[in-house]
């Protein structure tokens, strides 16, 4: 008996939450109302009380930000190279230049040093991100931007329930991104949200989520802004009130399969391990940088024989400064060697809640007898 085909990820919905979005359906209400309500007011008290505004994907929870921040065209934003393209091409849609920087090749995340070397008198913003659920320095961030008066646009889409110094991602600093997309740590199929400083803030991200319409009295209407169109739906929304209390005990799961991983995976073929520090991450992934310079073949060789064992993979991500439209904008090959290298190299491997030990370890043992073949005999 072959056993079944592991995919990289797998969204964990309960019977209760799918009861409820079949009520939810049901209801004659399915799109933004009591259930959006509900949900904001539970990312709220997630997120210590700050004001939190749901949207229809994290995408636009961060162009929403962009715009809040007084990001405009002219204007510089400061980024990594290694993320979801999602990050740097908000930056682009807003009409600012991205100013990407290379990443610190132990983290993979953005080196603030390079950050902080890069900031012109154009520069209105910075958007660290979080990448596999890690977080970037926030003391560090945070001092960076108070003495050099730049806004934090925290893409934040992969870290939910991930602490900096004990404290939740969104429960501080300036704000934050959130995505529920169906691969995140919680879902609601597709989703984001939007921390917020204050509440005139969260009234003006309320006006540009929905077409800039101010409802008043007697059923009279006032817009002064072309507002956008990016509200959640009753249903998304439905489906994250079930999967947010679970969020702790989804993401301690995922530490204990990441330590699995870390006790199997043979270290002699070579990869680059992800940084080992429980403390500050969620575990949105466990992500290998295959050894390129020891290998005969390719990375697509590896990913076609994993899936041809049955074990699902991903890329996540090939560096986005060698894309054509970041070339188009003068970036290239050799601009930041670390991302490119790690771009290059990373495999996501099998990483979900309801995986078992035994499923890390056949992926340890698919690795190996994969890779192996791959590698150059060693001279001596
Ligand atoms: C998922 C993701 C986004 C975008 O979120 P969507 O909900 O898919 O729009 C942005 N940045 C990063 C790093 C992500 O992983």
């Amino acid at each position: 008996m072959t056993a079944p085909f592991l995919p990289f990820t797998r969204p964990t919905l309960d019977e209760e939450t799918i009861a409820g979005v079949v009520e939810v359906l049901r209801s004659g209400w399915i799109t933004s109302g009591p259930q959006v309500q509900r949900f904001e007011a539970q990312l709220s008290e997630f997120c210590g009380g700050r004001p939190v505004r749901v949207m229809n994907s994290g995408t636009g929870a961060l162009e929403l930000a962009l715009e809040l921040a007084g990001v405009k065209p002219g204007d510089e934003v400061i980024t990594t190279p290694l993320t979801w393209v999602a990050t740097a091409n908000v930056i682009v849609r807003a009409g600012a230049r991205p100013v990407l920087v290379d990443v610190d090749p132990r983290t993979r995340l953005i080196d603030l040093d390079r950050a902080e070397a890069a900031i012109t008198p154009r520069t209105k913003a910075i958007i660290p991100v979080d990448l596999a659920g890690l977080a970037v320095d926030r003391d560090r961030l945070y001092d960076l931007a108070r003495r050099r008066g730049l806004r934090v646009i925290e893409d934040a889409a992969q870290s939910m329930g991930t602490r900096w110094q004990g404290k939740r991602i969104g429960s501080f600093g300036d704000l934050v991104c959130f995505s529920f997309h169906a691969n995140k740590n919680i879902t609601t199929t597709e989703g984001g949200a939007l921390v917020l400083n204050d509440a005139a803030e969260a009234r003006r991200c309320e006006l540009l989520r929905l077409q800039g319409v101010e409802r008043l009295a007697d059923g009279e209407q006032e817009v002064e802004v072309a507002g956008a169109k990016l509200n959640m739906t009753d249903v998304a929304a439905r489906i994250g009130l079930g999967q947010l209390p679970r969020l702790d005990e989804f993401n301690a799961r995922r530490a204990v399969l990441a330590r699995r991983y870390f006790e199997r995976f043979d270290v002699s073929l070579g990869c680059d391990l992800p940084p080992d520090e429980d403390a500050h991450t969620n575990w949105h992934m466990f992500q290998p940088v295959l050894p390129l310079d020891r290998m005969t073949g390719t990375r697509g060789d590896f990913l076609r024989g994993m899936q041809a064992i049955g074990i699902g993979t991903g890329v996540h991500y090939p560096a986005l400064h060698l894309f054509k439209l970041y070339r188009g904008m003068g970036y290239g090959p050799g601009d930041f060697p670390h991302a490119e290298r790690i771009g290059a190299g990373i495999v996501t491997l099998p990483l979900f809640p309801t995986m078992t030990e035994a499923d890390v370890d056949r992926v340890c043992t698919g690795v190996r007898d994969i890779l192996r073949p791959l590698l150059r005999p060693v001279h001596r």
